[in-house]
């Protein structure tokens, strides 16, 4: 096992890493921003090291900070978390360069992802299903480009290799205004990825987001935990997550998963990750590949009593992996709520001090956060807060432990999304299940859509 692990990211996900490393008797080094010093990750550490002024480029972005902290405290192994330096190939490569391990893929690998094209390429390889498209980036011939759009057939999306985050992407209803809408993602991918590659794809009306959670340990063993359904989206990004995905016949989500796993083994997949698809008339879709821990995976955990934090860092162990396809046993159902310091209804984020936190409890409940009364929430990171998530051995018990959780949930001093949770676990056609990932905006614009 690892001796001592550095963990390179901040609040809830460096908290939940660090308790993980603890149960499994590893060091931990907690690295921070100046601005963070206060973080409950950084007091429960073994070490902490300062690696700069609050600004993420100069912290938990600063490549060179990270590996002479990792150098000065005799780590081994560095944890990158989500966001920040988790998906940059470059930073795993120089990781590994250093003489460390990087708890992730090997840089090839997340190159390999990190670019949409190659990684459809990649999963189409394997059998995954992808969405019917241009089967590759476009070139500067437009007739080629119309008569590829025209034979997928409009509404077409036109989408940059190097995206995330939800941009770059551009949505085209008519042949009118396909060109033009290229060349201007093709600018805008430029400026914002270094790089104006484009590939078009069929645009699909109201699918859902559906997710399966893979495990490689880097020797040809994969497996799936499940999938997730995180189709509760707001500009593209997640509110609220559950898991099993409600709805989707065994079988057809059996016969993607096993073909998701032949492309983890192919790879030789190492760590966790996560294959995303979009979900329509019972057929999935391939969209993208995450190479790394995701904030919504406590819902996989809770289903399947596996912890997928501990399994990377056996993984990073070199440890093969244990569990056998036959031994995931999905039980139950989970829901998670982000909670974001954020105004319910503007979205503006809503920093500050937290006078006083009463964390929600009983049967089912878990909470991973890193706030506590007294903490202040600074304005330069993302306004994840916490996440609650309720577990019930139906999706009704799931449902109606978050109410109670919600209703128990307390953060006074700052403005939290709370009471938007608690409008999402009221709506009626969200507790039927199955909604698609236009619901949620359209909820919110009062006019409530329908089911897909
Ligand atoms: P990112 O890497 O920026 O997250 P994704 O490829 O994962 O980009 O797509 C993000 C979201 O955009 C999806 O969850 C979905 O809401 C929407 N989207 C992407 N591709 C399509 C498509 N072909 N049809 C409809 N919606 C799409």
């Amino acid at each position: 096992m690892l001796e001592k692990v550095l963990i390179a990211n901040r609040g809830e996900i460096a908290l939940r890493i660090l308790r993980a490393c603890k149960e499994l008797g590893i060091k931990t080094v907690a690295v921070h921003s100046s601005a963070d010093r206060d973080l409950m990750h950084v007091r429960l550490a073994d070490e902490s090291v300062c690696i700069g002024p609050a600004s993420a480029s100069k912290s938990y972005l600063n490549v060179p900070a990270i590996i002479s902290a990792t150098e000065v405290t005799d780590a081994v192994a560095i944890h990158p978390g989500y966001g920040f330096l988790s998906e940059n190939a470059d930073f795993a490569d120089q990781v590994e360069r250093s003489g460390f391990i990087f708890i992730g893929p090997r840089a090839e690998t997340i190159r390999l992802m990190g670019d949409k094209v190659s990684a459809i390429n990649a999963m189409k390889t394997a059998g995954v299903p992808t969405v019917p498209g241009s089967d590759g980036p476009l070139d500067d011939n437009a007739e080629r480009t119309l008569s590829i759009a025209k034979r997928i057939g409009y509404p077409v999306i036109i989408k940059a290799a190097a995206g995330g985050g939800g941009r770059g992407m551009r949505v085209v209803h008519s042949e009118a205004a396909l060109l033009k809408s290229i060349y201007v993602t093709q600018s805008e991918a430029k400026a914002a990825f270094g790089n104006d590659t484009v590939y078009l794809e069929k645009f699909l009306e109201n699918p859902r987001h559906v997710e399966i959670q893979v495990l490689g340990d880097g020797l040809g063993n994969a497996i799936y935990l499940g999938d997730r359904d995180c189709s509760m989206q707001r500009r593209h990004q997640k509110v609220l997550e559950e898991a099993p995905a409600p709805d989707i016949p065994d079988e057809i989500r059996n016969q993607v998963a096993e073909t998701c796993i032949k492309a983890c083994k192919l790879m030789k997949y190492r760590g966790a990750g996560t294959l995303e698809f979009l979900y329509q008339d019972k057929q999935f879709y391939f969209i993208e590949m995450n190479t790394r821990v995701q904030v919504e995976h406590p819902v996989t955990e809770m289903v399947t009593g596996i912890d997928i934090v501990k399994e990377q860092l056996k993984i990073a162990s070199g440890i093969p992996l244990s569990i056998r396809q036959e031994d995931v046993k999905i039980k139950g159902h989970a829901i998670e709520c982000r909670i974001n310091a954020e105004d319910p209804v503007s979205f503006m984020p809503c920093p500050g001090k937290i006078n006083l936190f009463h964390a929600p409890g009983g049967n089912g409940i878990r909470v991973d956060s890193h706030i506590y009364s007294g903490y202040t929430v600074p304005p330069y990171y993302d306004s994840l807060i916490a996440k609650l998530i309720s577990y019930g051995s139906s999706r009704d018990e799931a449902l109606a432990r978050m109410q109670n959780a919600l209703d128990e949930l307390l953060i006074d001093g700052i403005r939290t999304n709370t009471p938007l949770h608690k409008d999402i676990l009221r709506d009626p056609n969200f507790r039927k299940g199955g909604t698609n990932i236009h619901y949620l905006e359209h909820m919110l614009n009062g006019a409530h859509g329908k089911n897909s």
